[in-house]
């Protein structure tokens, strides 16, 4: 843990990714709660094997321009997963009953919205961690 670095007056330390060794910088103040670390590689490389094990305590060193395209991704996978069968549950009856294209209307607004909610809130995490 030596080599600590401001970036945008944040202190980031050099750390080793717990899984291959490679040098990445993880936040002073994340280096409290993640027990391990992983670097970008590792992560995509890490698959369902991650998900078994839990990200809780891992802090996953992704790069700016990565999480462009990581974060529309997760989200959909999150919303299909955890936010389709509430709505399906809540609203089946009412389903039954459109036909399939207000059906396929009725659902593509509400993933556009649950999508804009979710984005909004990550924008709000994004700015109280302070990353960039
Ligand atoms: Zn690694």
């Amino acid at each position: 843990m030596e080599g600590s670095q401001d970036i945008a007056g944040k202190k980031s330390v050099k750390v080793n990714c717990s899984f291959c060794s490679r040098e990445i910088e993880c936040p002073a103040d994340m280096l409290q709660t993640s027990k391990k670390h992983m670097c970008y590689e590792c992560f995509r490389n890490a698959g369902e094997l991650a998900k078994e094990e839990g990200f809780e305590d891992v802090h996953v060193d992704i790069p700016m321009d990565k999480m462009e395209e990581l974060i529309p991704e997760q989200l959909t996978n999150s919303m299909v997963e955890e936010v389709f069968p509430d709505i399906w549950k809540e609203r089946k009856e009412e389903f039954k009953a459109m036909s399939k294209r207000d059906l396929a209307e009725e659902m593509f607004g509400a993933g556009a919205y649950t999508a804009i909610r979710n984005m909004l809130s990550t924008m709000k995490k994004v700015e109280k961690d302070g990353s960039h």
